[in-house]
């Protein structure tokens, strides 16, 4: 969905439900288009992104649908996008392709399986880091800005070479809202797309917001922990973006092993409270003072 001033200024984009299950991304672009976000100048494009996938949502099994052939957010390097491999996300992708070619800048919607803190995460790129710190800066939004260096498995939508190139111009920033069909999910995305609509235009020209409410913290990833056994479990269910004091505080048990914090102050990231063996259980990221992207 397209909302075009006809002036030349910022191209925005919202993206919600690149996972097909997280329907709240859904509901936040619906109150956003039934309000019919012109902008001053430049143009908004409201994207939901796996339909298809979202199509056989089933209450019963919720998780099916997050896509239908494969995880929607992990295509969008170049050697994945220009392959010859077929694949229903990878044509959604494609068809996606130009709308996120064009885009100065990108807020991508998501929810998690299991009760975090809502976050913001970006890309090892100063522009995009400070796209999340202007959002971050109003009082009442989410005020944890991660960075992180990639997703193993492939390239999300914020890793797309509009927001990676060195030197280029487009910012991206995900936005971790909350619990997967919460209502309170959804009102954080709105209040998130708001903002990234009322400051676009200041971020896009200046790098930062015109109104500045509370103070941001700024963390970066430094390990991702694995379940290497089927017996991985947590000793607490960590709430995700819960900060532990002291290094050396045992986080989890895997098999035999005990999983430590360490570094003081450290942050769990979106734990996935039941990993299966093999899966990312949780990832660990220290507080920093400034940026440390370039
Ligand atoms: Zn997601």
């Amino acid at each position: 969905m397209v909302f075009d001033s006809g002036q030349n200024g910022p191209d925005v984009v919202i993206t919600g439900m690149v996972h097909g299950n997280e329907y709240a991304g859904g509901h936040a672009l619906e109150r956003l288009r039934r309000t019919a976000p012109v902008p001053a100048i430049g143009r908004v494009t409201l994207i939901l992104a796996n339909l298809k996938a979202f199509d056989r949502f089933d209450r019963s099994a919720p998780m099916a649908s997050r896509y239908k052939d494969e995880d929607l957010n992990r295509l969008w390097h170049p050697s994945r996008l220009n392959s010859e491999e077929q694949s229903n996300e990878l044509e959604r992708a494609r068809e996606l392709r130009p709308f996120i070619e064009r885009a100065d800048l990108l807020l991508d919607l998501h929810s998690t399986l299991w009760p975090s803190n809502p976050l913001f995460i970006v890309p090892p790129r100063r522009r995009s880091s400070d796209l999340a710190c202007a959002l971050a800066s109003e009082a009442g939004l989410p005020t944890l800005v991660l960075t992180d260096l990639g997703h193993h498995g492939g390239s999300r939508l914020i890793e797309h070479a509009r927001f990676m190139a060195v030197g280029g111009t487009g910012r991206s920033c995900l936005l971790e809202a909350g619990l997967h069909w919460e209502p309170q999910t959804v009102d954080v995305m709105e209040k998130v797309s708001r903002r990234f609509l009322a400051e676009a235009l200041n971020v896009h020209l200046q790098g930062v917001a015109q109104d500045k409410t509370q103070p941001v913290r700024l963390a970066v990833v430094t390990d991702n922990v694995t379940a290497k056994s089927a017996e991985f479990s947590f000793v607490e269910p960590w709430v995700g973006n819960t900060c532990i004091p002291r290094a050396g505080t045992v986080i989890a048990r895997d098999g035999h092993d005990a999983i430590c914090t360490p570094y003081d102050d450290c942050l769990l990231i979106v734990p996935n409270l039941r990993p299966k063996q093999g899966q990312l259980a949780v990832r660990l990221a220290r507080r920093t003072a400034v940026h440390l992207n370039s």
